[in-house]
Formats: C-alpha cells, structure tokens, sequence
C-alpha cells in the first residue's frame, strides 16, 4: 500500500524541482539563523545565492554531530523558541547530548513519514500496531505512535521490557504489526518459547524493525522464528527520528522519503560525493523541517543509493541496508570489518543461535576479536572435543568469508545479555588496559 502516491511516485524531475525549491528555503533558513552555519558559509565564501541547482549542494560544508552538540541545549533551533512543541535528546553517552525540537508542523511531517514507512510495511487502520520500542526521549516509541495514528491504526503504546506481559497482550488483542529492535523481536520469540506459545501463532504479520544493524541472515531467522515479514526502518535523532527510510514488501533498500530529506553518499575519509550505486557515508539534508534545519549532516550511516524505481511502484530513492556505522568499523590485523558482516556469516552456521557479543582486546600491542557465541541448549559443553571442534569449525567459516582470523568462544544458551533496545555488540577491553 502507498501512503502519498503523489509525493512517493513523483516524476523524478518534478521531485528534483520540488527539492531544489525546498533547498534554497532551508539554506537560507539555517544561513539567516544560525551563526556557526553563517561562520561556516563565510568561511568557504559561500552565500545562500550560491545554489543555483541541486548539484551546487556539494560546495556548502558538511555539518558534524560535534557542532550540534555545541548547541546544546537551546542553540540550534531554526524556528524561534515559542513555535518549539517537543523535544526529543539523544542519550549522550559519547559527549554533550543533540537536542532536536520540534514545531507542530515538524510533528506533522513526522506523522506522515511514519504513516508512509507503517504503510510500506502494508499497515491499515484494521491493523493493532504493537508498539515496544521505547517512548520517552528516544524518538522510536513517539515516532511510531504518530505514524500509527496517522493511519488510524490501534496502537498499543508498550514500550519495551515485561516481555512476558507482551507476548500475553500480542495474544489477546491480536498485534499485528510489531515495531521494535530488531534484538528485541528476537528476545520475545525466545521469551514466547519459554511459557510455551509458540510465536508463530501469534497474529503477528510483520515486523518493522530498525534502530540498529541487522544483516541479511537476522531477517531471516527473524522470519523463520516469529513467523513474521521482517522490514528495516532507518532514521536518527538529529534528522526527525525514525521514518527517514523504510523497507517495501520487496525487500530490497529502504525507500528513503527523499522529499523531506535529500540523501548524498560521501567518502567518509575525503567528503568527496560517491556515485550511485558507490558505497559510504549517509548525508542528509532535512527540507521540511522548522524546528531543527540541517544542512549536509554527516549521520556516520555506511550504505549506498539507488535511485532505480522499485517494484512496488515508488519512485523515492532507496538506501541499502546500513552495514554500521563509520566508529564501529574495527580494523583487525588491517582487515577492516562490520559487526553486521560477522553476524551475516555466523547466521549461516547450523549450531548458532542468533545471540552474539565481539570482544576487542589488546595482546602484544595488537587487537584480537574474540565471537563470543551462544549454541543451541542441547550442546555438550562437557564434550570439551566437540565444543573446540565447532569453535574451531566457525573461525574457519569466518576465515573463509571475510579474510579475518578470530577467536571464536560457544557460551552456554542465555548467557549474554538481552536488549530491550539497541543490542551492545561491542565489548572493547582495549581501554580499560
Ligand atoms: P543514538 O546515536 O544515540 O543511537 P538514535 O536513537 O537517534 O541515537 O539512533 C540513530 C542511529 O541508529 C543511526 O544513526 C544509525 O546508526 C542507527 N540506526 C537507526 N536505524 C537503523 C537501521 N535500520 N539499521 C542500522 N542502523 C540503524
Ligand atoms: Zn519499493
């Protein structure tokens, strides 16, 4: 099902107009507004007159999430104080949290771009959305909540955690949509298993999954175990929160909303825009929004576009699914490595359970990646032969697919730790040493 036909199917000249014309707006928007934007124009010689196309985007400068959080708390806004309805915080765990805040009109083009991600994932107001991600400053609860009523969906607002209170409420009021980490629907298909319901009688239908990297084979095991279509959804904070881009039924790029946000792909290392198709670092631009205008903001988001029209009928470019991002890329004996390729390949490997942590250490001055992986509950771990067989099995798996020695360790079923949100799948021990 397609939201907003006219907006998602447009002629794409007549979509590179509309950008174009919302462009200048924001240039001028943040140039007039905000100082450190003006220092930086002046600074390259560049004045708002200076876009005349699309394409003169690539002279202005990229904006870097240490800028934004300079602004904290209330120097970044676009619109002027009074007109700001809501605010939403990043977690600031690395340094001064990103403020993002919102006008009416910011709340609506969120309710929209939600409405459209909810109903690339087929949702209609028959559908009960069952809402776990987390509401509050975390823009994935709030974000889903606007789209789904949007839609006239029935949304059940519950957050994460109390996962067994979940499975029973799936049960009785019948979800079907479920929005949440990709980690967590895992974590209640497994919770389901323990009281004995089995996921896949749940009325679940779909998933729209997103908040963190997920591979291929996750999608899959996500499928298999829930009995569920698993689609991915993209955004951040800094932009709007979730609804930036989402997955069609096909499966095959996240539709990114590209007459709200315009896309680049950049080389992280030099800023150089990449072609299509040419893998590197996600920069937006926001073109509708009041409260919070960003101009070429670096989201540190590894994918590639495609701006071939989808079987579904869109038109709206597409990202590929996010491989992670440019500071959790490890560099391991000059091998440069995602996560999310790691879990891709250790999905495949018939002991595995989807439930995995990487440990980064450091011995004799170089860094080691150790898989710590959980096996299936009828493993032997008193059959040391057999366990040291299959660890030996899987870092030979890992070998082969990605040129990467690593130490691979089997823990027992259950023991790393579950998300209710985003998974931590980076331990770095190099530190704390
Ligand atoms: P934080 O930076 O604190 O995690 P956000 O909650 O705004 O703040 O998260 C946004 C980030 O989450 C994105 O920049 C991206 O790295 C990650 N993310 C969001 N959606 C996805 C997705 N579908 N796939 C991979 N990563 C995602
Ligand atoms: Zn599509």
């Amino acid at each position: 099902m397609i939201w907003n036909k006219e907006y998602e199917c447009m002629d794409r000249d007549n979509l590179r107009d509309l950008q174009l014309t919302r462009l200048k707006e924001v240039v001028r928007r943040v140039y007039e507004r905000l100082p450190f934007y003006g220092k930086k124009f002046s600074e390259n010689h560049l004045h708002p007159d200076a876009l005349k196309s699309l394409e003169d985007l690539k002279k202005f400068p990229l904006t870097r999430k240490s800028e934004l959080r300079e602004g904290y708390p209330f120097g970044l806004f676009t619109a002027p104080l009074e007109k700001i309805v809501e605010f939403h915080i990043s977690s600031g765990t690395t340094g001064k949290p990103v403020v993002n805040g919102y006008t009416r009109k910011d709340i609506q083009v969120w309710s929209e771009v939600m409405a459209r991600a909810l109903a690339c994932a087929g949702t209609t107001s028959k559908d009960v959305v069952h809402n776990a991600y987390g509401y509050g400053l975390f823009t994935g609860g709030l974000g889903i909540h606007y789209g789904a009523q949007l839609i006239g969906a029935k949304t059940i607002p519950i957050s994460g955690g109390q996962t067994r209170r979940q499975i029973m409420i799936m049960q009785d009021f019948k979800s079907t949509v479920l929005t949440c980490t990709p980690s967590y629907a895992l974590h209640i298909a497994e919770v389901a298993e323990e009281i004995g319901v089995d996921p896949r009688k749940l009325s679940l239908r779909v998933g729209i999954l997103g908040a963190e990297p997920w591979s291929e084979n996750m999608r899959k095991e996500i499928e298999v175990q829930l009995g569920i279509d698993a689609l991915d959804i993209y955004g951040l904070t800094e932009i709007i929160g979730p609804g930036v881009a989402q997955e069609c039924e096909a499966k095959e790029g996240m539709h990114i909303f590209e007459d709200h946000f315009l896309p680049e792909v950049i080389d992280p290392k030099t800023g150089k825009v990449l072609e299509e198709g040419e893998e590197g670092e996600l920069v937006l631009t926001t073109l509708t929004r009041e409260g919070t205008s960003l101009v070429r903001y670096r989201t540190g988001d590894i994918t590639r576009i495609n701006y071939q029209p989808c079987d579904c009928g869109r038109t709206i470019a597409r990202i590929n699914k996010i491989k992670g991002r440019v500071d959790d890329m490890l560099i391991i004996r000059g091998v440069n490595i995602f996560p999310s390729q790691i879990e891709n390949v250790l999905l495949q490997i018939e002991e595995a359970e989807p439930h995995y942590q990487l440990i980064l250490e450091r011995k004799r001055g170089l860094d080691e990646l150790t898989v710590e992986l959980e096996v299936s509950p009828n493993t032997f771990f008193d059959e040391v032969k057999r366990v040291e067989k299959i660890e030996a099995k899987i870092e030979k798996e890992i070998e082969d697919a990605l040129g990467l020695r690593v130490g691979v360790r089997l823990v027992e079923s259950r023991t790393i730790e579950r998300s209710m949100g985003k998974a931590k799948r980076i331990i770095d021990k190099r530190k704390s040493k």
